[in-house]
């Protein structure tokens, strides 16, 4: 694709980036079939190949988004199942964020929007905060018919989650961390949202790393990726500035095997710390050396330690599971095929979930952005899982997992609950909810 950036311009180091990417884009239209919010919609600038050619315009005019390309990229999930689809090698991901920090920069959204975004970027990374919200919202469900859509949405995700567990904290795996460190030192990043909503994902993790012999210290602090994707890129980068002083810091006391990430949302921002700072002098080194060092834990499973079944007779062999690929796993960090592989060697039937590469609608925050898109996709993933006729669900990632819960007779897991289970683990708490047999 020809660019038209002026030489002032091309100064600006995100904008250099982007013409790069531009550049690559051949107009082919492959992307389009596997972008969800082309399959529901139908319009060209819904699609990734459109909503590029508005992103190109937006920034060679250097103008303010106007409403119609903030219409067409907010609806966007930064699924990035366009990515794996291209075969030209067009970064959809960096380009997207580009465009929603012009956006977060030049364009004023109305009052409500601005309060909800605001609401969002403030309770969602912290998690005593969050913990307080979500007792508010479930509260506030009683009023729920009489509320604006989005923050109905808010309630909706708030009871699903709810419903997942008590919110609790998490027993600070550095406390367990006495046993012996044979195999080497990890840092397991406990994020925010994960660890008030599914705080038994990373406990499972601590055993199973434990049991591998690895030494496992916490990491607390959001890694930015919630407002990241909400374009406002000054407070991801400090958030993220923290986390990576956290890991310097871990670093500076000793060798580190990985950074292990349970959310995949969380790992594919931490992946990417290299190229977010790629132009701070004091931190560019030691972002790439993080974004080297992370792991998901089934990556790092499959790599150093992968967990064989406590014994033939375990109630988890042969249970039938789908395998839900978050699209942060599967798009994000190309990792498809080792959680399946990780549960199949475990001892349970894993089943393919049809048109698996399309979101579930979670997206981060986009499913209280976006409800009406959310829901549909939400309810087109429940269809297609109930395809597989598999009462258990398996996803590496904290915000598909609250997405999928809430129906009757299906269990939605971390995989690392099951990978913890198999091989000698406590049940996982979810597996009560699925259908008898
Ligand atoms: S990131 Fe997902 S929703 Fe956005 S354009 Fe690509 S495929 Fe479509
Ligand atoms: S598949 Fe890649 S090259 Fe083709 S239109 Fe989509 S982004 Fe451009």
């Amino acid at each position: 694709m020809q660019t038209r950036f002026t030489a002032a311009q091309l100064e600006d180091s995100a904008t250099r980036s982007s013409e790069q990417i531009l550049r690559k884009c051949v107009h082919c239209g492959f992307c389009a079939s596997t972008c969800p919010t082309y399959v529901l919609l139908g319009d060209e600038l819904d699609s990734p190949r459109g909503r590029i050619y508005l992103i190109k315009e937006m920034l060679e005019a250097g103008r303010p988004a106007t409403s119609e390309v903030v219409r067409h990229l907010d609806r966007c999930l930064s699924c990035l199942a366009c990515m794996t689809a291209c075969p030209s090698g067009v970064n959809y991901q960096h380009l997207i964020d580009h465009a929603r920090t012009h956006i977060e920069r030049t364009y004023r959204r109305p009052l409500g929007e601005r309060v909800l975004r605001r609401l969002l970027k403030a309770v969602l990374p912290v998690p005593g905060r969050l913990r307080w919200a979500l007792r508010a919202a479930r509260w506030g469900r009683v009023a729920g018919p009489l509320a604006p859509r989005r923050v109905q949405a808010l309630f909706e995700l708030a009871a699903r989650a709810g419903a997942l567990q008590p919110a609790s904290r998490l027993a600070r795996p550095a406390a367990a961390a006495a046993t012996a460190a044979r195999a080497g030192r990890v840092l397991l990043l406990q994020g925010c949202v994960q660890s008030v909503l599914a705080p038994a994902a990373e406990s499972a993790a601590v055993r199973l790393l434990e049991r591998a012999g690895f030494e496992v210290e916490a990491l607390e602090g959001c890694c930015g990726a919630l407002v990241h994707h909400l374009g406002d890129a000054d407070p991801a980068l400090a958030q993220a500035r923290a986390l990576l002083a956290r890991i310097e810091g871990a670093l500076s006391a000793g060798e580190l095997a990985a950074v292990i990430v349970t959310a995949s949302g969380c790992g594919t921002q931490v992946k990417d710390y290299g190229f977010l700072f790629r132009d701070d002098p004091r931190w560019s080194a030691c972002a790439a050396r993080v974004s080297a060092l992370t792991r998901d834990i089934t990556e790092f499973l499959h790599e150093h330690a992968p967990p064989q079944p406590a014994a033939q007779t375990h109630a988890a062999r042969g249970l039938t599971i789908a395998y839900h690929s978050a699209c942060s796993m599967q798009h994000g960090q190309s990792l498809d095929r080792i959680p399946r592989e990780l549960l199949a060697r475990a001892g349970f039937d894993v089943h393919e979930v049809p048109e698996g590469h399309l979101c579930c609608g979670s997206a981060g925050t986009y499913n209280i952005l976006q409800p009406q898109l959310a829901s549909r996709l939400r309810a087109r993933k429940l269809e297609n899982l109930r395809r597989t006729r598999a009462c258990v669900v398996a996803a590496g990632n904290v915000g598909c997992i609250v997405q999928l819960s809430g129906e009757e007779g299906l269990a939605v897991v971390h995989t690392a609950e099951l990978l913890d289970w198999a091989a000698g683990g406590p049940e996982p708490a979810a597996l009560g909810k699925r259908s008898p047999g």
